[in-house]
């Protein structure tokens, strides 16, 4: 009989957003006149900006057509993409990236869960906790997490907790990691973290001789000066880190997916023999073996946001969201609770009130306000006692659901 990977069974069910899906189930069929206001919500709302829709418009008539019908394209993606997200998301911002360092994928999810591929299984890992579970998830599947112990964490992974008493800023590890994720603006937190802050991380790989993944899915809610827009900005980040972007939350391509992840040439890694390998080739290689390159029309419709029109209206998007935040930070902090995030984050993380755990806090808003939120807890132990708020719901029922939170 074939055997499964047994990694995978160690993975305990994702329990989360089930969960809350359930309560809430249960709760508006016990009581059907409350209104419910969403705002666990990790998805954008807001339509694709014109600009976007009418390059997906065209690129769908070429696909009709004979003479400029694409088929499959370049595994990294197309040059006229390619190209533009050199030119406006680094060179630009004066960020030295060239057109061969970039790879554009269907998502930050999947690069950010792939790229352990290209890694081996014995390095260490180390994450933030509160963390996006894709990271620790992934690693488990590929036998890098050792075992699952009682208080949460996995045995072979290292946890860099951010609550309150440390200001959101994760200290450096003391386990000497081979591999370190870091996602800025963050996901659970929505904190950021300053160049100085960023500078310490690059220069302790530089220094230990490790990989930094750095997660900037969130990038395009950056608004404060001091908040680098990519890991790049950093003196010496082109050695030890790859880059993901995604235009999921940035354009709004959560359902027609597009990301890319930028691998400088200079980053090495060690063989098992000691040799200096690229990693740059690698990812290459991986992904023209197990990826057959993004659509042909999302990667038009991305092209279009490279334009002055497609900037603004993204933009505009973006600050939509972002006023939602400002107004959900201000009900919050009005209404007494401890609060970050959301200046650079569509996220608010709030401290749960009279020591509730994040769980019963769920419950509390959802009896007593009809609000549903996420849970801290189900981002990794140090979110027990926080709890998530999205700045995607509409201004009307983020203003609603604030004044209900003031009574
Ligand atoms: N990275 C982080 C930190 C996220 O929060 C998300 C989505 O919620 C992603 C990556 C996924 O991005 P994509 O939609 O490009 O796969």
């Amino acid at each position: 009989m074939f055997q499964v990977n047994d990694n995978f069974t160690m993975l305990p069910s994702s329990y989360l957003f089930s969960e809350v899906a359930r309560r809430v189930k249960a709760y508006t069929e016990a009581h059907p006149e409350a209104e419910v206001i969403r705002m666990g919500i990790g998805d954008v709302t807001r339509p694709l900006c014109p600009a976007v829709i009418d390059a997906l418009h065209k690129a769908v008539d070429d696909e009709g057509c004979a003479e400029r019908f694409h088929g499959y394209g370049p595994e990294q993606g197309y040059d006229f993409l390619v190209s533009k997200i050199v030119e406006y998301d680094y060179r630009r911002r004066g960020i030295d990236v060239s057109e061969d360092e970039v790879f554009v994928s269907d998502g930050a999810k999947s690069d950010t869960g792939n790229i352990g591929d290209i890694l081996s299984t014995a390095n260490r890992v180390a994450v933030t906790d509160p963390v996006y579970p894709v990271y620790v998830d992934t690693n488990v599947m590929a036998g890098r997490a050792g075992m699952l112990r009682k208080d949460g964490r996995w045995s072979n992974i290292e946890y860099q907790p951010c609550t309150a008493e440390n200001n959101f800023i994760p200290s450096l590890p003391a386990g000497k990691p081979d591999v370190i994720y870091l996602c800025y603006p963050n996901n659970p937190t929505g904190t950021t973290l300053t160049r100085e802050e960023l500078k310490k991380w690059v220069d302790y790989c530089r220094k230990h001789g490790a990989l930094l993944l750095f997660d900037a899915a969130y990038e395009a809610f950056i608004r404060e000066e001091n908040v680098p827009h990519s890991i790049y900005e950093i003196e010496g980040a082109r050695e030890v880190a790859i880059e993901f972007r995604s235009f999921s939350k940035t354009a709004g391509f959560t359902g027609i997916r597009l990301g890319y992840t930028v691998v400088p040439r200079e980053l090495k890694g060690k063989d098992s023999d000691g040799n200096d390998v690229a990693l740059n080739p690698l990812w290459r290689r991986r992904q023209t073996t197990k990826f057959n390159g993004a659509s042909y029309l999302t990667q038009r419709g991305a092209e279009a946001l490279y334009t002055e029109e497609g900037q603004r209206q993204v933009r505009e998007t973006i600050d939509y969201y972002l006023e939602n935040a400002a107004v959900m930070r201000k009900g919050l902090t009005d209404a007494g609770y401890e609060c970050v995030g959301g200046v650079n984050s569509p996220y608010v993380w709030i401290k749960t009130p009279d020591g509730m755990t994040s769980w019963e806090f769920f419950d509390f808003l959802l009896n007593k306000y009809h609000i549903v939120g996420t849970p801290g807890s189900g981002f990794g132990p140090s979110g027990e006692g926080y709890f998530r708020l999205t700045a995607f719901n509409t201004r009307e029922n983020t203003v609603k659901a604030m004044s209900r939170m003031a009574d």
